[in-house]
């Protein structure tokens, strides 16, 4: 990609005319340059722009062809920023922001071209990635009111005490049942709600409800303290008042702080400072940590040194890959190596067979959640079960 540099352009001097490619945008470093369109009698001058200003990125931004022309009225020295600069920052943004910055742009078009104004919506097929952009819009509105509506609901997958043969406590994982799409797959609403702040609300409502479900499930068993895990996403650690938030929750719904296990994952470990010192706070109210997808993620193996966890959850692809190879049963009984040799608990996620269970319990894994003891479920059908 060519570098971006300044030049110098005479008065008089066009930049570029109505019906141009476009290849450029420019800064204005000094002088003064007019945009207009039409020529001759008809020519009207829409502005004049000094420096400090931007000219030319509406074409690159939605790659038309130039809809006015640019004249130095002065000596001018602009700085020039090249198509491919502009374009991938472009490609790289928010898809709704740049459907919505593409919208805003033709309307601006249609306006000084007096053309009727585009509509909003986009036909399906039309514009695949509009289109998408809009859904994922529509979703999010539709996010905000299922949390209003008391339309997310959590449900508890069990986690088992390998050593005893019995439950030791739940994860809560949120399910949401949209009115007219219906389920809708966790990854993806998640994943929405943190891209924006709605991760916050929801994570409060699932925390709430998990810890009213969690009195229940231990009123039915009197031999172990129960615990309950529950997700903690790297926008709800941004929050401020967020830990206060979450102890005055648990101490609202009369649950020990040391029955909750706080999920983070490798990937949120990028502000590690901060996580460093959410988790100390925790520790300081009594609540447990846990790394969840151990192993999954980019960080190094120093990261489990430097955090202070209670709990590390190996990622349900290692266990369910075991015994494909003889690498594949070496990674894991190093990562359980790992855990246990720094004092930690270990869940093992996606336990789907006996013979996982059996080679986890040879290992030393404490505990295991998977398809082999019960999906997840609501907290009437646990309260039913033979689980408790
Ligand atoms: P996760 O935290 O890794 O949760 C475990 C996922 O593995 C769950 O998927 C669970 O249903 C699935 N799973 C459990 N056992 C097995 C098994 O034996 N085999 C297989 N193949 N899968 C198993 P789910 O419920 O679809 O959740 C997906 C992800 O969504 C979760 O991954 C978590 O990252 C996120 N998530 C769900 N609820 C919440 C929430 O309330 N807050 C936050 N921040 N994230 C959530
Ligand atoms: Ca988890
Ligand atoms: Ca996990």
């Amino acid at each position: 990609m060519e570098q971006d540099h300044s030049c110098r352009f005479p008065q008089g001097h066009v930049l570029f005319q109505e019906g141009d490619a476009a290849d450029a945008a420019y800064i204005i470093e000094s002088g003064t340059i007019i945009i207009s369109t039409g020529s001759g009698d008809d020519r009207q001058q829409l502005s004049e722009l000094g420096p400090g200003e931007i000219l030319g990125e509406m074409a690159l931004i939605d790659a038309k062809t130039r809809t006015a022309t640019a004249t130095c009225a002065s000596d001018c020295t602009l700085r020039i920023i090249h198509r491919d600069a502009l374009v991938q920052r472009i490609e790289a943004a928010d898809p709704i922001i740049r459907h919505l910055l593409q919208l805003t742009l033709q309307r601006y078009r249609d306006q000084i071209q007096s053309e009727p104004p585009t509509p909003y919506t986009v036909a399906r097929g039309q514009n695949n990635k509009a289109h998408e952009a809009l859904e994922k819009l529509n979703l999010e509105v539709d996010l905000r009111q299922a949390l209003d509506e008391g339309q997310l609901q959590c449900v508890y997958q069990p986690i088992q005490n390998l050593a005893r043969g019995r439950i030791a406590g739940f994860e809560a994982l949120t399910r949401w049942q949209h009115p007219q799409l219906g389920a809708i797959n966790p990854e993806a609403f998640i994943n929405l709600a943190e891209e924006t702040d709605l991760i916050v609300p929801i994570g409060l409502h699932n925390l709430r409800q998990a810890c009213h479900d969690l009195k229940a499930f231990q009123a039915a068993v009197s031999d172990t303290e129960l615990f309950m895990s529950i997700n903690v996403s790297g926008r709800q650690l941004h929050h401020p008042g967020f830990s206060r938030q979450v102890l005055e929750i648990v101490q609202a719904e009369g649950i020990h702080p040391r029955q909750i296990k706080l999920e983070i994952t490798e990937n949120l470990v990028v502000d590690f400072e901060r996580v460093q010192h959410w988790i100390q706070e925790s520790k300081a109210h009594g609540f447990r940590i846990s790394l969840d997808d151990f192993g999954t993620g980019y960080s190094g193996m120093s990261l489990l040194c430097q955090l202070d966890l209670n709990t590390l959850k190996i990622d349900k692809s290692f266990v369910q890959s075991m015994f494909d190879s003889r690498c594949e049963a070496v990674v894991l009984e190093t990562m359980v190596h790992l855990g246990l040799g720094l004092e930690l608990d270990i869940i093992a996620e996606g336990v789907e067979t006996e013979a996982h269970e059996h080679r986890l319990r040879e290992l030393g894994v404490q505990f295991g959640q998977g398809y082999l003891y019960a999906r997840p479920l609501g907290r009437e059908e646990i309260l039913a079960s033979n689980l408790l």
